[in-house]
Order: structure tokens, then C-alpha cells, then sequence
């Protein structure tokens, strides 16, 4: 086989050097792309039987569907059949809520659409200012004397300053390990018995790990849809490599979040042990051809907070250009 870093010859040193670090640790359990039209329903050999609770029907009932990945992140059209109704409200109304609370602003800028389209964010004690999507482009409203969006005619950049909905940073952990889990191949699931014992405790101050062990790696591509969504689940090739055994890509909107699924059963020898991890390549980085319109942002999150966090706030910063029209009129429009 011819490996990755010689196909992609465009690619970046760095992206090369990912490259190389996957093919060798990782090989594929499987891609799921969310397709707008059209519906996949992943089924178990066990039919009326729930991989998260283990009840079985009929103690419990499977007629709503279930997102395999959440429907805050856009998807309409993958689901499973082996999630009971029981555990479908209860990790909606807990962890899927915490990822939707802490995801919404970024998910409002992006214009990723959720269960009510994209979402519209606006100032809940005063509603002076708004920020929506619609066929136009960006809208933002607001009151000039209380700014939350500051621009800069100069550089033609608007800085938007929006709050979080409150959330617990690990709730949202658990929602990406709850999604790796809707997508398994059933014969992984002995692997993640404490996994997902841990995600069905509503009790966020029970650790799993230590939370070193636990790096999201998150990527910011900017532009207008620069990236397809898509979930990817990787498996370690062997048990003797110094690799977690499963992680996770996610990508929706201009974000991609990489991170563990943590498996007690497969990963005890890592504990305490530098684990490396590099950022999974995006198509920019492999493509010569391929140019993102501003510089592709990356950082490590840490989520493993255990604590309601009220009042944060992010930053965002919007490049606009002026049509002819909009300049003669003196009005801006975002783009
Ligand atoms: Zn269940």
C-alpha cells in the first residue's frame, strides 16, 4: 500500500507528520456523513434490546427515533434503532442540552442548522442586540449604545461578543463519548462497559479518568461551509502501541473537534504515561490547491470541568465587504 504522506504531496510538514502518526497507530472503524435528504438507521443484531441501559423491550419502549449524532449539530438523517426512549430523554434533556448550550454561539456564526435552524442568539435580559442567518446573509441588530458587536471600518472586521448559554464543560464531553457510542460497531461495545456507565451518571463530579487523559483537540476553519460534516471513529491497530484505543473526529460547520473515547478496559497501560496526539489533518492541509480564506485556528480545549459554567462569553471576529449599493448607502453587510 502506498503510504498517505506520498499521495498527499501537497500536504503541509506538519499535516505530513499526522498523517504518518494515524497510519501507523490508527486504521478506520468507520466515516458517517450526515445527509440532508434521506434517512440511514444503524441497527443491532439484538433487536429491542438498548446499548446503553441494556433494558430490553418490553421494559422499555424504542419509538422515538434516535440521533446518532446530535440533532443540534445538524443531523436529520442518521439514527439507531438500539436506543431505548428512557435513555433518548434522558442524555437529550442532560448531556445533548449542555452540548447544545455550549456549542449554540459559535454553531449561530457558522450557520449549522439544529432541531429550529440555526440558531438565533440574542441578549436575553434586554434583547438590544440580535444575530441571525437568513437567505441574505448575516443580520445582526443592536442598540449602539450597548455594544456586542464592535466594527472596525478599517480593517472591515466586526468583533461579536456573545455569552454562553450555561453548561458543564464535562456534560459536553460526555455528549461527543455518547455520540462515539451511538456509532460503534456493536462488537466494540465490551471495550466501553465503564464508558458509558459514565455517561449515564447525571452526576458530573464522577471522574471517569484523569482528566489529562482527556485532550480535545479543536480546529477552526474559516469561510463560508469550508468543511464537510462527518463523523470519524478510529481504532488502535495493535494493543501494544502508546496510543488511547478509539478517538474521534468530529467535524460540523467550521469546527473540528478530536478527542478519546475512553475505554477503562483497553487503556489502563496509558495511565500516567505522555500520550501523543496530533491534530488530524483537515483537506487544507493536504491539498496544495485547497487555500482556507483566513489562517485555520487550533487550540486544545479542556472540558473536563465538573462545574455549571453561568456567564462565559466568546469572541468572534466577522471579515465584511462592502457591495456598491451598500456603500452608497453607508450600510455594511457582513459576509
Ligand atoms: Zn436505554
Amino acid at each position: 500500500m502506498v503510504p498517505l504522506q506520498d499521495i498527499f504531496t501537497g500536504a503541509t510538514e506538519e499535516a505530513k507528520d499526522a498523517l504518518r502518526f494515524y497510519e501507523e497507530n490508527y486504521s478506520s472503524i468507520g466515516q458517517w456523513i450526515p445527509q440532508p435528504r434521506g434517512k440511514v438507521i444503524l441497527t443491532s443484531s439484538k433487536p429491542g434490546v438498548c446499548r446503553f441501559c441494556s433494558l430490553a423491550h418490553p421494559n422499555v419502549s424504542f419509538r422515538k427515533e434516535a440521533h446518532a449524532i446530535p440533532e443540534c449539530l445538524g443531523n436529520t438523517s442518521l439514527f439507531t434503532k438500539y436506543e431505548c426512549d428512557a435513555c433518548n430523554k434522558f442524555f437529550g434533556d442532560g448531556i445533548e442540552t449542555n452540548l447544545g448550550s455550549w456549542s449554540k454561539a459559535q454553531r449561530a456564526l457558522s450557520g449549522v442548522r439544529g432541531k429550529r435552524g440555526v440558531p438565533k442568539l440574542k441578549e436575553e435580559s434586554s434583547s438590544r442586540w440580535r444575530f441571525e442567518h437568513d437567505p441574505t446573509g448575516i443580520k445582526i441588530t443592536q442598540d449602539e449604545t450597548d455594544p456586542i458587536a464592535v466594527v472596525n471600518e478599517v480593517t472591515k472586521e466586526i468583533t461579536l461578543t456573545v455569552h454562553r448559554d450555561p453548561y458543564t464543560p464535562v456534560a459536553v464531553l460526555k455528549a461527543f463519548a455518547k455520540m462515539a457510542i451511538s456509532l460503534l460497531p456493536e462488537e466494540e461495545l465490551p471495550s466501553f462497559h465503564a464508558a458509558i456507565a459514565w455517561i449515564r451518571n447525571s452526576d458530573h463530579q464522577i471522574g471517569l479518568v484523569k482528566t489529562s487523559f482527556f485532550p480535545v483537540l479543536y480546529t477552526f476553519v474559516p469561510g463560508n461551509n469550508p468543511l464537510v460534516d462527518s463523523v470519524i471513529l478510529l481504532r488502535r491497530r495493535r494493543d501494544t502501541l502508546p496510543v488511547p484505543y478509539v478517538t474521534v473526529v468530529l467535524t460540523y460547520g467550521n469546527e473540528v473537534f478530536q478527542t478519546v473515547l475512553p475505554s477503562l478496559e483497553r487503556d489502563a497501560a496509558l495511565s500516567g504515561q505522555k500520550v501523543r496526539f496530533p491534530f488530524f489533518p483537515t483537506p487544507y492541509e493536504l491539498a496544495r490547491d485547497l487555500e482556507p480564506v483566513a489562517p485555520i485556528q487550533r487550540e486544545r480545549l479542556d472540558l473536563t470541568g465538573r462545574s455549571l459554567l453561568a456567564r462565559e462569553t466568546i469572541q468572534t471576529v466577522l471579515r465584511y465587504e462592502l457591495s456598491k449599493r451598500d456603500e452608497a448607502a453607508g450600510n455594511g453587510t457582513a459576509a
